[in-house]
């Protein structure tokens, strides 16, 4: 990257900075936006712990989730997200977003490809769960491994 003229390009010429940053044809890192950081940082970087799953169990329960959003969809975090795109780096393999749009439970069931990114995040998700001793069913809802 050329930073010297990046900085420079500010201004009325600050669309003309993507000419300064050279771009690899696969991603060896990630940026990380500031909005989204303070999303996380906003929500205290909600873990995937025993309190949160015991939380969606009773949402789904009562029926609060968001429509077409399963119990594991509503467990997601900034680290199912940053797993996400580690998985389109040369070194997390360089999956892809296969399809439009398909992100979460239903879509990455339906569509049944490992090569896809959110597959893989969904799937880190599905394991944290099963490591705190739930599973998630065919749908996507969380239940005690105890009830299986
Ligand atoms: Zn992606």
């Amino acid at each position: 990257m050329d930073y010297a003229g990046y900085y420079k390009a500010d201004g009325p010429e600050r669309a003309d900075r993507t000419q300064f940053i050279s771009k690899t044809d696969y991603a060896c890192t990630v940026d990380v936006c500031t909005w989204f950081t303070k999303m996380a940082s906003d929500g205290e970087w909600e873990k995937i712990d025993a309190e949160r799953i015991k939380l969606v169990i009773f949402m789904q329960d009562e029926g609060f989730l968001k429509e077409g959003k399963s119990g594991i969809d509503t467990l997601k975090n900034i680290g199912s997200t940053m797993l996400h795109e580690l998985t389109h780096t040369i070194q997390g393999g360089r999956s892809e977003d296969i399809g439009s749009d398909c992100y979460g439970w239903k879509c990455v069931m339906n569509l049944h490809n490992p090569r896809n990114a959110d597959t893989l995040a969904i799937l880190g998700v599905a394991l944290k769960v099963w490591s705190l001793g739930y599973y998630v069913d065919f749908y996507g809802t969380i239940n005690p491994l105890s009830a299986a």
